[in-house]
């Protein structure tokens, strides 16, 4: 970054005196909950930082924007690393130091390194719904139903305490089953949508506040080898909404045959690109047509990608991310308020705990270990 030509030298300048200008000291007393994640970094780093580096990352990641997006709910770990250290570099490079150190473990022990990067499947995401599929059984699994009614009937032993019904393809009317414990990963907005009773009685959902949700468009198109100019080497390219007065207005693009070579002939790229999000709601929902004149006058600027794409897929993504804005706290608070008046209900997913496909899996690792011990607490065997 400090090499490259897309900072000022008063922005470098900046990024490599953040850890000497920013110590505790310098910190207020009440910290602002409900900063955006634009004035967070700006403050650290100044405004280009903001423009070209965090603005392109955070539209590629969550679908938002630094202004709307709140620094507590979207990166809580570097809130956390401002508050220990003052300087989020510093206070980066000092957590990094504890962790190695707690992975040494004792002499003798075995290592396990854990690797960063981006991943897929032979065959792309799907190949994992499959396995995890496979390992469940079919017959376990209700594919392409959905859930209409939940009903909370506690009991000291926990079994069967709940009955869900739900829609099902294969069947006319819906299907009534009872389980002991209820793991919830729909968004809330279709929670909201769903008819809860406890003992008999409606449990109102009114408490549940709406959700911002941010549409995105995807945009897969193929090029012919030979007709991009200017192929660039990595994971692909994220566009600062500074740059739409150059003409450009997707949000990126993933160069996914680079990435990941199954996913296309040897002789072509495919290239993934996102449209809309936060910094433009409107465009997310244009037609495929004029996606597909955006997406390839922004290739050519940027690849020189030349002439028509062979190959084109649109897919358009209503409520592809929530939004993690000043409010989210009380979305949070509304989850918590569900888990905490039905008893063997947990929330799980991306609107709790980071919007990734890693992170939505270890929430919902973290949920099955809370239904563990509410049958343990509940003396019931949970079943394997
Ligand atoms: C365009 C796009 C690109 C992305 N790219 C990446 C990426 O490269 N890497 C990454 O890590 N993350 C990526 N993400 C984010 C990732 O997809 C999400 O974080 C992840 O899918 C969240 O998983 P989830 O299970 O919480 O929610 P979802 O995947 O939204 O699943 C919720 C499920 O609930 C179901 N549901 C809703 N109502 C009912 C009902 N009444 N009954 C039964 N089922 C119901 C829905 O059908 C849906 O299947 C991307 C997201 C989008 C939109």
């Amino acid at each position: 970054m400090i090499s490259s030509n897309f900072l000022s030298v008063g922005s470098k300048l900046q990024i490599l005196m953040e850890p000497f200008l920013w110590t505790n000291k310098k910190l207020p007393k009440e910290s602002d909950t409900n900063e955006s994640v634009g004035h967070f970094f700006q403050r650290h780093f100044g405004n280009e930082v903001v423009e070209y580096l965090i603005d392109p990352f955070v539209a590629g990641t969550t679908g938002g924007d630094p202004k709307s997006l709140s620094m507590t709910h979207a990166f809580p770990e570097l809130w956390d690393l401002e508050k220990r250290f003052g300087s989020v570099i510093f206070g980066a490079i000092q957590s990094k130091i504890s962790s190695n150190k707690k992975n040494q473990g004792p002499i003798g022990a075995s290592k396990i390194k854990h690797q960063r990067g981006s991943f897929s499947f032979i065959g792309g995401m799907q190949t994992l719904t499959d396995a995890l599929c496979k390992e469940l059984g079919e017959d376990e699994l209700k594919l392409s139903s959905k859930v209409l009614e939940l009903s909370s009937h506690h009991k000291e032993n926990c079994l069967g305490s709940w009955l869900v019904s739900y829609a099902s393809p294969h069947r006319k009317h819906s299907v009534k089953e009872s389980f002991d414990a209820v793991v919830m990963t729909a968004p809330l907005s279709d929670v909201k949508t769903m008819n809860f009773t406890q003992k008999g009685a409606p449990f109102l959902l009114n408490f549940l506040p709406e959700v911002d949700y941010v549409p995105l468009s995807i945009m897969i198109t193929t090029f012919k080898r030979e007709n991009v100019k200017r192929p660039l080497e990595g994971f692909g390219v994220l566009v600062p909404s500074k740059e739409e007065q150059n003409g450009l207005k997707t949000i990126g693009t993933l160069f996914s045959s680079m990435m990941f070579p199954d996913r296309a002939p040897k002789n072509v790229y495919l290239y993934t690109t996102f449209i809309g999000g936060s910094r433009n709601r409107e465009l997310a929902k244009a037609s495929r047509d004029e996606l597909k004149e955006i997406v390839s006058s922004d290739l050519k600027q940027l690849l020189g990608a030349e002439g028509e794409p062979m190959f084109v897929n649109h897919v358009f993504w209503s409520k592809a991310f929530p939004l993690y804005d000043h409010n989210y706290g009380s979305v949070l608070e509304a989850v918590d308020r569900m888990e905490k008046n039905l008893p063997g209900f947990f929330y799980a997913g991306n609107h709790k705990g980071g919007l990734s496909v890693g992170k939505a899996i270890s929430s919902g690792c973290s949920a099955a270990d809370h239904v563990i011990s509410y049958l343990e607490s509940s003396s019931v065997e949970p079943q394997k």
